[in-house]
């Protein structure tokens, strides 16, 4: 059910513990880690304590949680001083994503190009 954790999920098993990870933030709602696999100096992932499938599902289902998002992802860019980053919720396997529980990427500290690839 969403919100629930579910026992197949990577990013559900980190919340719990169960897996390790670099964190660099926990909130009430909320854990930021770094990304295994770091496309730039900062790429750090903000993902909800609850299980939802992805960023939309999380928006809909409990839109004070989607909030506490966006807020974590720019402590992470104040924490690496960041002046520009971005914030990227890959949505569906077309647009790369990989890993079914909602999550944000924060990703600077080098040149962004835009559109992205
Ligand atoms: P997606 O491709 O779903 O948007 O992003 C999933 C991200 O999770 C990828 O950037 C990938 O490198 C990262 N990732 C996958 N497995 C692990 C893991 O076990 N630990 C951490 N810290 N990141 C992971
Ligand atoms: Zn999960």
């Amino acid at each position: 059910m969403a919100g629930e954790p579910q026992d197949d999920c990577l990013f559900c098993k980190i919340v719990a513990g169960h897996v390790p990870a670099t964190i660099v933030r926990e909130t009430d709602t909320t854990v930021a880690f770094r990304d295994i696999n770091p496309q730039a100096p900062t790429h750090v992932l903000v993902i909800p304590k609850v299980h939802y499938e992805n960023a939309a599902e999380l928006a809909a289902g409990d839109p004070a949680v989607a909030a506490d998002i966006l807020r974590e992802a720019q402590a992470v860019a104040d924490e690496d001083k960041l002046e520009s980053y971005r914030i990227v919720f890959n949505t569906g396997s077309g647009a790369g994503q990989t890993v079914w529980h909602a999550h944000a990427h924060v990703i600077g500290g080098r040149g962004l190009q835009w559109p992205p690839g």
